[in-house]
């Protein structure tokens, strides 16, 4: 009784302290701008974790396309990263995680919509499904990428960036490395006649990694122009059924379980208590 009283007031006092706006104000050349820095330090612990899933192109935009001669395998990206998120949003334990998806149906979305609809839902986690494509059938394999930099300033009254050369290093960067090398030990281990091509930091901004304020993941699981990847997509194998059971369990070991104490997100608060001068 007495440690459930502790542990109770513990949680209280912990709680209080993040409830404390650990964002220093804005300087006044700054003023109708927020930085990557004051989104990521007012982030806020969550007991139920926001994870959202990013089926990535759709509707006019196709994404890529196998162009196969056979129905079978002629496959497109939006329909297989759609396929993905709704059987990975089917996986999730809705008590544990509140899962969004941005698109549930072959409807396209530009990207700064989408990123505007990430940054009203304050993330834990963002994974974009992709698959990938090339001119070379012999190119194959699946890769994961964070960005290397995120975006820093946005202009809040038109929630558009002000210019893409202001950016900062992303201080998910650490974490998401981490949690990368497990996802790929654990896909190697599935699927070992796919081609590991490793964990990418790219530096090419890619809008989902780069323009959001949040730890920001993108999969590529294959390419639907490989040659040897083609065959991971046919309605026969269960291939994109075991990545997407790899990425439910990745997410749910990755994320604690909320415990009898305070929860701390593997994400979310680390980049803030680091800020602290
Ligand atoms: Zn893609």
């Amino acid at each position: 009784m007495q440690k459930t009283l502790v542990i109770l007031l513990l949680s209280i006092v912990l709680f209080s302290c993040d409830q404390k706006p650990e964002t220093a104000a804005a300087p006044q050349e700054k003023k109708g701008y927020w930085t990557a820095l004051d989104k990521i330090r007012t982030k806020e612990t969550n007991p139920r974790p926001v994870i959202i899933l990013d089926a990535g192109h759709g509707g006019i935009d196709p994404g890529g396309l196998s162009n196969h001669d056979s129905t079978e395998l002629n496959v497109k990206e939006k329909d297989l990263t759609l396929y993905m998120s709704e059987q990975l949003y089917k996986k999730l334990d809705k008590d544990r995680f509140n899962v969004i998806r941005i698109r549930k149906k072959d409807t396209d979305f530009h990207r700064h919509e989408r990123t505007r609809y990430i940054e009203q839902a304050n993330p834990d986690l963002l994974i974009s499904l992709h698959t990938n494509w090339d001119r070379d059938s012999n190119t194959n394999g699946f890769e994961f990428a964070y960005s290397g930099r995120i975006l820093n300033y946005v202009d809040t009254n038109k929630k558009k960036p002000l210019g893409d050369t202001v950016n900062i290093k992303n201080p998910f960067a650490e974490q998401l490395t981490k949690y990368c090398q497990t996802l790929s030990a654990n896909t190697k281990r599935a699927f070992s006649g796919m081609r590991n091509r490793g964990i990418k930091e790219r530096t090419d901004r890619i809008w989902m990694l780069y323009g959001v304020h949040y730890p920001s993941l993108l999969v590529e699981f294959g390419f639907v122009t490989g040659k040897h990847d083609i065959f991971y997509y046919q309605k026969t194998s269960d291939s994109l059924d075991m990545f997407v059971n790899i990425l439910a369990k990745s997410i749910t070991s990755f994320f604690p379980p909320p415990p009898d104490s305070v929860y701390v997100p593997p994400f979310g608060m680390m980049p803030a208590m680091e800020a602290k001068e």
